[in-house]
């Protein structure tokens, strides 16, 4: 395996971060390009203790042309790993406008410095979103039309389709498309993870919130599934399983010829809120008190990955439990109880 140097836009934020560890582990030279609009300048020092390594970090939004071909032009990446842009589906709804510039534009102005400056491999974080709401569970990657229901999933359809028709007429462009589920947990030094600015919209953060005492009661969206506890199932991956995946996809891509690669990154399994409930009152012997309220509106009942792609090309499965999610989860959220210093 050759030791690339990647850029990882979006590399102060969840899975950005987490990766990054991952990558410098691998032996990889890692540089962080980030806005820090949804992430705390903290990040990079604990990541650099982490990593035992000065990490390079350019803090400029990738909407910015003019700078995106001045970094490629200054220095030579062998790879892009594109974890940059809005991702609250619930904000999405509101302002959709801004959704669709940031994340088409940023993807637009990186491809463009790529080709121009041959850079030649470049990894997306996709979302099981892309399946729509009629998808055959297990989702496979094969299935079409890709849709989504909200602006975000859309925005993840729309570069899926770019991403495709330029490496496909590109000599030598390769693209993975990772297809994420649902990323939870932290690293186990407890020293980075999720840090979400305001309320939550995720379950296990919010849940993480209530059991450190932060707020004070959950909200279950929906009690009237057709699941076996009547709340929804969602196919939960903890977020360094995650990033092992994107270093496989990466050294896959860069020693194969295939031209555009897509993978589930889930665990193949469904579990439901009341479960993931209990599995973090077990994790952090503290209580999380919830409500079954009514659904949350584009809520599917259940779905999860076929990750069998992944397994057989990659030699890459999720392998943690969501005993571990959650025990990793309350380790950053006991030590971090309001998220990264300013
Ligand atoms: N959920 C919940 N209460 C919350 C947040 C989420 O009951 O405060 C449920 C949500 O309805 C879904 C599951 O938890 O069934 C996972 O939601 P999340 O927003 O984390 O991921 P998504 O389902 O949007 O991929």
């Amino acid at each position: 395996m050759s030791v690339m140097r990647v850029l990882v836009s979006g590399g102060a934020g969840y899975i950005g971060s987490h990766t990054v560890v991952r990558l410098v582990a691998a032996g990889h030279d890692v540089v962080i390009v980030d806005s820090f609009a949804n992430a705390k300048p903290t990040v990079v020092g604990r990541l650099e203790a982490l990593t035992g390594t000065d990490l390079p970090v350019h803090a400029f939004d990738l909407t910015d042309k003019d700078k995106t071909e001045r970094l490629f032009a200054t220095e030579k990446f062998d790879a892009v790993i594109h974890f940059a842009g809005l991702k609250a589906v619930g904000e999405s709804v509101q302002i959709p406008l801004d959704y669709y510039v940031n994340n088409l534009e940023s993807t637009f102005s990186l491809l463009r410095a790529m080709r121009r400056h041959g850079c030649d491999l470049l990894v997306f974080s996709s979302s099981a979103t892309v399946y729509g709401e009629v998808a055959p569970v297990p989702y496979q990657e094969d299935y079409e039309p890709l849709s989504a229901s909200s602006p975000y999933g859309r925005t993840k359809v729309m570069i899926e389709h770019v991403l495709r028709d330029v490496a496909g007429i590109d000599e030598r462009l390769k693209v993975a498309m990772l297809r994420y589920f649902n990323p939870v947990g932290a690293h186990p030094s407890g020293t980075i993870g999720e840090d979400p600015q305001g309320i939550p919209n995720n379950l296990m953060p919010f849940v993480a919130q209530v059991a450190v005492g932060r707020r004070e009661r959950l909200q279950v969206f929906g009690g009237d599934y057709p699941t076996a506890d009547g709340t929804a199932e969602r196919d939960y991956i903890h977020v360094e399983d995650l990033a092992a995946g994107h270093v496989a996809a990466l050294q896959w891509i860069a020693s194969h010829d295939r031209k555009v690669s897509t993978w589930n990154l889930g665990g193949g399994r469904g579990t439901s809120v009341l479960q993931v409930v209990a599995a973090f009152e077990k994790a952090s012997g503290m209580p999380v008190p919830y409500d079954i309220v009514g659904r949350r509106e584009g809520d599917l009942a259940a779905y999860w990955a076929d990750p069998s792609r992944a397994n057989a090309e990659l030699g890459w499965r999720a392998e943690r439990t969501i005993d571990e999610m959650c025990a990793d989860t309350w380790r950053w959220q006991r030590a971090n109880p309001d998220g990264y210093p300013d």
